[in-house]
């Protein structure tokens, strides 16, 4: 972006002009937990109390068809901005919620639910489901639960000294065995970006399923789910500049009309008599209850907010975050986990500082109006792979300056120098 681009992004953001700790302006580095709200969003949702809110599907009356419009244009907006048919798309509270949507509907297949069709996803004991050492605990424990409750075996893509995935272990750890491949697009850890190509390749030689996780990839650089033939893929609102409380489960039109729904109720059933109940066709049969209306509406917006800046400049944008944000490396005592490099990444930056806490880290930067996330960021057997229980992570996204990044890298001195283990 040209520096005047930037700064009309930054005050469509009203939340990045408040300052924190007695007047310091906010560094807000913590894009990749949750990111900031634009004006088109909020005046989005804003606007559907005001002026559209009813209940979607089922009101006769007009306020209603206007809701339903805007809940259903919202889902075709995003179905383009993510490469997908709109039938193809449903709503879901989040990425976790549509990573548990997956496993629980393989479960009930093979409980036997959803008839013949449902069989392809039957699991038996012996099977096996393939993870990766980079997940976050979404898109592991719901797999782990899984495996305990058929009888099948998890198994896993380790990460090499560089954070990057050992891509060469598809050929073994993957097997004639495998239904499930669930792995991250992007890991929130590391930032590294994962060879998409050659996990849908592998996992097609041997018939096994593929669930993406595209929490991190869908905010940050251009995702097409048809180009990259995954099976399944999840992501979340509040991470693209959305509302919290909504997010997406994808699912190729074929597989989702075979799953067989785990929530049921009002909104996603044909005929209900009292011993049983045909559903409708995919998206409504996963969406039972009340939806997120508002947000959904307003995650549309976001999809178009993005869209109209154009995720290839998102994303060379936050290239050049990310090579700045590197040079955290070059500091004596502090040490990168995951890649260093600028290929195939995200501007999300995960470290530790030798002698300080993470928390520390965390507090001193935060007294400076830096905002960072500490901990091990769901994301626990990475941390453990590296021998670390903590690191702290900055991480960017389209508003951010390089300034800030500057000053997050020159203030990395000062909580050195605090805890007298600066080795200028
Ligand atoms: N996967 C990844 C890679 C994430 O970063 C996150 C959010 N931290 C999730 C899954 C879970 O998303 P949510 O909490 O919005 O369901």
């Amino acid at each position: 972006f040209t520096p005047a681009e930037l700064s009309a992004i930054r005050a469509d953001f009203p939340l990045l002009t408040r300052t924190v700790r007695d007047g310091k302006p906010l560094v807000y580095l913590d894009s990749a937990a949750t990111s900031q709200k634009p004006d088109p969003v909020l005046d989005t949702e804003q606007d559907f109390y005001l002026h559209r809110n009813a209940a979607v599907h089922r009101g006769a009356h007009h306020v209603a068809e206007e809701a339903t419009d805007a809940f259903e244009g919202a889902r075709a907006h995003i179905a383009q901005f993510v490469g997908a048919d709109t039938d193809e798309l449903i709503w879901t509270s989040g990425a976790t919620t549509a990573i548990n949507i997956v496993a629980y509907g393989i479960q009930n297949a093979t409980l036997g639910r959803g008839g013949a069709a449902a069989q392809r996803f039957a699991i038996q004991p012996g099977d096996t489901i393939v993870v990766t050492e980079t997940e976050h605990h979404a898109n592991l424990i719901p797999w782990q639960e899984l495996a305990h409750r058929t009888g099948a075996t998890l198994h896993w893509i380790s990460v090499d000294d560089n954070g990057r995935l050992r891509t060469e272990e598809l050929a073994t750890v993957v097997t004639e065995r495998t239904k499930i491949l669930a792995f991250t697009h992007a890991s929130n850890v590391t930032g590294a970006i994962t060879d998409v190509a050659a996990f849908v390749a592998r996992a097609r030689e041997v018939g096994a399923l593929t669930v993406l996780d595209a929490c991190q990839s869908v905010p940050h650089l251009p995702v097409n789910f048809h180009e990259l033939g995954v099976d399944f893929a999840a992501f979340s609102g509040h991470k693209m500049l959305g509302p919290t409380g909504v997010g997406m489960l994808y699912g190729r039109r074929e597989l989702l009309e075979a799953l067989p729904p785990v929530l049921f109720g009002g909104s996603m059933v044909e005929v209900v008599t009292m011993t049983d109940t045909t559903f409708m066709p995919p998206p409504q049969r996963f969406e039972a209850g009340t939806q997120p209306v508002a947000q959904a509406v307003a995650l549309g917006a976001a999809a178009q907010y993005l869209h109209e800046i154009g995720m290839d400049r998102v994303y060379a944008h936050e290239q050049e975050l990310a090579r700045q944000l590197l040079t955290v490396s070059e500091v004596p005592g502090v040490t990168v986990i995951g890649p260093t490099d600028t290929h195939n990444r995200l501007a999300v930056v995960s470290f530790t500082v030798d002698g300080v806490h993470a928390h520390d880290v965390g507090q001193i930067l935060d007294d400076a109006g830096i905002a960072v996330r500490v901990g091990h960021h769901c994301a626990q057997p990475l941390h453990r792979r590296f021998g670390i229980a903590s690191t702290s992570r900055a991480s960017a996204s389209i508003y951010t300056t390089t300034d800030e990044i500057t000053t997050f890298v020159e203030s990395l001195a000062t909580v050195q120098a605090f805890f007298g283990v600066s080795t200028h």
